[in-house]
């Protein structure tokens, strides 16, 4: 019996635990109301990411839901003022704990303008993430974010590209690859595994000071670099701790202000939008990209952070965008404030929420939060958006990877800033360059000429970079590489400085010591003359007129005066009009942004050791009053005694020479006619006719003869770069489809109409082969 007793309170006991033990499992956490065993689920790092995800929101308070949604920067935790200038960054922990713990936030990004190193990165990063893996409640690490647009240009020391827009000149979606590769890299280095890139803004604005930043001016050659990008950038998995995940910015319009200035009003038909803007988007998020980034400015009156029907019903609806939308910098705050569409901050991000919007860049403080928390609990947001939100963004978290490795272990990264990607900058910045006149084959220069170089771009490798080197602006030089050359040290290493001599002339604006130059030009063979831009980006890049300043068309003028033959290197995101100056120069460069191995490229160019083979990635406008596109209408041709005029830009679309000549046979076409769906093969041959090799970038466009819409003039629908050894043939085929020949219609749906088309094919847009073919349904 005792036994029996005994056994029985054993069993008793037994069954107690059992139960407790089922009890527990069946728990309701008080505060959220969720199974012990699903809270557990989102941890597990072998789990399916939707169960994870599922397993957190239901875990989450409403605080927690919107503090994911908001977005801070980096100095909003640090000592000092948000606006430092501050030589290091330190975490200030009461702030740190403050907009982690109390308002939930669960996303940085940026810096001050001080660039930490991989290692001050990794130590700040830490500092961050363990506040918000170990001492918040549910262990959210943070998504860090940065503007990487040429390279993980925010880390001291790490490789800087050419600007997307000398990417974009190479005509050779490799670079924009192997950019995406070594940025993701080096990001990854740093611990910062968002990256605000690419820019897929097709911009058709050359007063516009961020056309630099874009692909130029054609929608087929953005979506082929901003494909090539993003492979580079995410590669196979975002789990891959050398893979970044990419923000498509700034969805839409953004880049075609009527005024020209950053982040004001763009009027855009929805034809158009559809046609010429949204396209480069749809590549991306097929290619899988999963955030995307607004447009601070307005669309016809509509401000991009409020607009319901693009962010909601064209981007997440039709055209299945899975990932989260983020603000512009505090562009939600500036609804309010410039839009004039809404009262207040709390107006404000109800209307940008309800459009669609996921996360907000607020950045300064948690105001964000606080407004949206209120405005779920009165009832004006649903909580079914909020859940949305969270639901996108929660899934770039899992898919990073960062619940599992919150911080990289820098020593993984032994290739960051090293040699070779160096020398895959260098590679990109010597394809940019283009040759837009050679009159009498001034260039290549030969090495034993003495020459002076002058002009403001001359002599500082910030030139070279642009804005978002190292800081923001790019003008800052303390923080300057060691060891790259500027285009004067640059030529002085491949000549001897002997064979140098250096004059400033102007700065950008003014004369500094153009009388020195002149008196030094007299006893040189050549002069090379470094004109352009100073660094800027958003609105300090904002001009008032297009041409080039005078001082540095005056420079250029009072050196012709010597006799001796010029050659002008522009280094410059726009094209500053120089119609003036154009024909005193006997050579031109277009060097672009091309990055801090710009100079060496440049140097190479001039002496031969590289045959240039850039094309223009946009139309050189000759006037500031007569800006067209190359994708114009026939009509916008006319002039004003009713002839055609002619397109007559300073430089075309597609133009660049090369030092050796190609040429081509006539087209041949796989038959006259597209029926329906089947595709039309063309071929064409490329011979090299000159003395050396050279690369040369077959460009294929579509005429549409005549359409029930006025057809652009031209549009490219392939292109290819192919290098040949002098006197070798090679044979370039092409492939394309009804879709190639299609446009948007008068009710935004894309069609194709039966009727007479054209090719119109070769190296340079001046002399392309045209032949016929016809499109039957
Ligand atoms: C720019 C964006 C950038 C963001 C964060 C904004 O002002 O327009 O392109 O990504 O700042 O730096």
């Amino acid at each position: 019996m005792k036994l029996k007793k005994s056994s029985y309170i054993i069993s008793r006991k037994l069954i107690i635990l059992l139960f407790l033990g089922f009890l527990v499992s069946c728990n309701f956490s008080s505060e959220t109301g969720v199974n012990a065993n699903v809270e557990s689920v989102y941890k597990n790092s072998a789990g399916n990411i939707a169960a994870r995800i599922e397993s957190l929101l239901q875990q989450m308070t409403l605080e927690e839901k919107v503090g994911q949604m908001t977005n801070i920067g980096l100095t909003a935790v640090c000592k000092g003022p948000f606006w430092n200038d501050i030589d290091s960054l330190e975490i200030d922990t009461a702030k740190l704990n403050k907009m982690l713990l109390t308002y939930h936030i669960g996303s940085i990004q940026n810096k001050g303008i001080y660039p930490p190193s991989v290692a001050e990165w990794n130590r700040i990063i830490r500092q961050i993430q363990h506040v918000a893996v170990k001492k918040s409640r549910l262990g959210i690490p943070v998504l860090m974010g940065i503007d990487g647009v040429h390279g993980a240009n925010y880390t001291a020391s790490s490789t800087l590209f050419p600007q997307q827009i000398a990417c974009a000149a190479t005509w050779n979606p490799k670079y924009a690859e192997i950019m995406g590769k070594i940025t993701s890299y080096e990001l990854r280095a740093s611990s910062i595994p968002w990256n605000y890139a690419p820019v897929l803004d097709v911009c058709y604005q050359p007063l516009w000071g961020r056309i630099f930043e874009t692909f130029g001016e054609d929608t087929y050659l953005v979506s082929k670099m901003g494909d090539a990008f993003i492979k580079g950038s995410q590669g196979e998995s975002l789990s891959d701790p050398t893979k970044t995940a990419v923000c498509l910015k700034h969805f839409v319009g953004y880049a075609n202000p009527n005024n020209g200035k950053d982040r004001t009003t763009a009027i855009i038909p929805e034809r158009y939008l559809r046609q010429y803007y949204l396209p480069p988007f749809q590549e991306a998020i097929d290619a899988g990209a999963l955030s995307v980034m607004l447009n601070s400015g307005s669309v016809n009156g509509i401000p991009g952070h409020a607009n319901h029907k693009l962010i909601t019903q064209v981007l997440k609806g039709e055209m299945g965008f899975k990932g989260f939308v983020i603000s512009d910098w505090e562009d939600v705050a500036k609804l309010a404030s410039w839009h004039k569409i809404a009262v207040n901050n709390k107006e404000a991000v109800k209307i940008a929420v309800l459009a669609g919007m996921d996360m907000c860049m607020v950045p300064y403080d948690e105001s964000f939060a606080v407004d949206l928390v209120q405005l779920v609990k009165e009832g004006s947001v649903p909580m079914s958006r909020i859940n949305d939100a969270v639901r996108r963004i929660l899934n770039v978290k899992f898919q990073l990877g960062l619940f599992d490795a919150p911080v990289s272990d820098p020593n993984k990264y032994p290739d960051f800033g090293s040699k070779k990607f160096a020398q895959a900058s260098y590679e990109a910045a010597k394809e940019c360059i283009t040759l837009l006149k050679n009159n009498k084959n001034i260039l290549p220069f030969n090495k034993q000429v003495k020459v002076l170089v002058t002009g403001p771009t001359a002599n500082s490798i910030n030139y070279l970079n642009g804005a978002w080197s190292r800081t923001w602006s790019g003008n800052e030089t303390k923080y300057n590489d060691k060891g790259k050359a500027s285009v004067l040290d640059a030529i002085k290493n491949k000549i001897g400085a002997d064979k140098v001599v250096y004059a400033e002339g102007t700065n950008f604006k003014e004369n500094i010591n153009s009388k020195e130059a002149v008196r030094l030009a007299k006893n040189v063979d050549a002069i090379i003359v470094c004109l352009g831009e100073k660094p800027a980006t958003e609105k300090p890049s904002d001009i008032l007129e297009l041409k080039l300043p005078d001082a540095q068309q005056n420079l250029v003028k009072e050196l012709s005066k010597t006799g001796k033959p010029i050659v002008m290197v522009l280094l410059e995101g726009r094209p500053r009009i120089i119609r003036n100056i154009e024909n005193l120069a006997q050579g031109m460069l277009m060097a672009y942004v091309p990055g801090q191995e710009g100079g060496k490229a440049i140097a190479d160019i001039l002496f031969g050791d590289c045959n240039p083979s850039g094309r223009l990635p946009y139309t050189y406008p000759r006037y500031s009053g007569s800006i067209l596109k190359y994708n114009h209408k026939r009509m916008d041709e006319m002039g004003a005694g009713f002839e055609s005029d002619g397109f007559n830009p300073q430089f075309e679309f597609g133009a660049g020479l090369s030092y050796t000549s190609f040429e081509y046979s006539e087209p041949r076409l796989s038959s006259d006619t597209i029926l329906g769906n089947q595709s039309l093969k063309i071929n064409i041959s490329l011979t090299n006719i000159g003395k050396r090799y050279g690369k040369e970038v077959v460009q294929l466009y579509i005429n549409d003869v005549v359409a029930s819409i006025s057809p652009d003039v031209k549009k490219l629908v392939r292109f290819k770069k192919i290098g040949i050894e002098p006197g070798s043939t090679k044979e370039i085929s092409f492939e394309i489809s009804r879709r190639d020949l299609s446009f948007v219609d008068e009710n935004n749906l894309w069609i194709t109409e039966p009727g007479e088309f054209k090719i119109l094919i070769g190296g340079n847009p001046k002399s392309l082969k045209s032949k016929s073919f016809y499109y039957k349904k």
